[in-house]
C-alpha cells in the first residue's frame, strides 16, 4: 500500500555512502575479501581488533579527510534524482559528536537537494561527556515523532524503527544478511508510488 506524504529516514554511514568499504580501502589495502567476510554487525569482531581501536581508527578516517572525500553511492544518488521529489527526507545518523559536523556537511553537500533535516544520535566515546538525550535511534524517532520509513544497515536500528511505528527497509550489507541494494531501493520506490510533496499554495493551511 503506497504511503501518502511519506517521510523517509535515511541512515548515512553504509547507506548513503560506503564508509566501511572506504575505510577498509584506507586501512587494510590489499585485503580485498575482508569486507564480504564481515558477517557480524559488531564489525570489530570480524576485523579481529579491539572495539576501541576500531572506533578510534574510524574516527581518525572521518576527521582527517577520508569522510569528506567519499562519493555518495551512485545507486542511491540516482534513486534520489529519480524519486527524491516524491517524499520528504531526514538523515538520522549515529556518529560521535566530534565527527557530526563532517557528516552533516557531507550530507548537505551531496543530498541537500532532498534531505533537509539532519539529526544525530551521538555514539559514545570514552572522552565525550555530552548528555546522551537519546540512547539510540528508536528513542530519537519517538522524540522527533516523524518518519514513515527508515532505511538502515544495522539490524538493531531496523528493529527499533519498527517498534517506533515505522516501516523498515534493510540496506543490504554482509553484516545484515547481504543481498542486492537495488531490491531495497525498488521496495522503497514501490512504497512511495504516486506520492508527491510538490508545494501547492491551496494545500497550505496558513
Ligand atoms: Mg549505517
Amino acid at each position: 500500500m503506497p504511503l501518502t506524504d511519506p517521510i523517509l529516514v535515511w541512515d548515512v554511514d553504509d547507506v548513503l555512502n560506503d564508509l566501511t568499504i572506504e575505510w577498509l580501502r584506507a586501512e587494510r589495502p590489499g585485503d580485498s575479501g575482508l569486507y564480504e567476510s564481515l558477517r557480524d554487525p559488531r564489525l570489530h569482531l570480524g576485523l579481529g581488533i579491539d572495539e576501541q581501536d576500531y572506533l578510534a581508527s574510524l574516527d581518525n578516517f572521518r576527521l582527517n579527510g577520508g569522510f569528506e572525500a567519499m562519493e555518495p553511492r551512485p545507486d542511491v544518488l540516482s534513486w534520489f534524482r529519480e524519486h527524491g521529489d516524491r517524499a520528504r527526507h531526514v538523515a538520522l545518523t549515529s556518529t560521535p559528536l566530534r565527527t557530526a559536523p563532517v557528516s552533516a556537511t557531507w550530507v548537505m553537500r551531496h543530498f541537500g537537494r532532498w534531505i533537509r533535516t539532519f539529526h544525530v544520535v551521538p555514539s559514545t566515546r570514552p572522552d565525550d561527556d555530552a548528555p546522551a538525550l537519546d540512547p539510540d535511534k528508536e528513542h530519537a524517532l519517538r522524540f522527533l515523532a516523524l518518519g514513515s520509513v527508515m532505511i538502515d544497515d544495522r539490524p538493531e536500528n531496523l528493529d527499533g524503527a519498527r517498534r517506533a511505528g515505522l516501516e523498515a527497509i534493510r540496506f543490504p550489507r554482509p553484516w545484515n544478511g547481504g543481498g542486492n541494494p537495488r531490491t531495497a531501493l525498488a521496495q522503497l520506490t514501490d512504497m512511495i508510488r504516486g506520492a508527491s510533496t510538490t508545494y501547492t499554495p491551496e494545500k497550505d493551511p496558513a
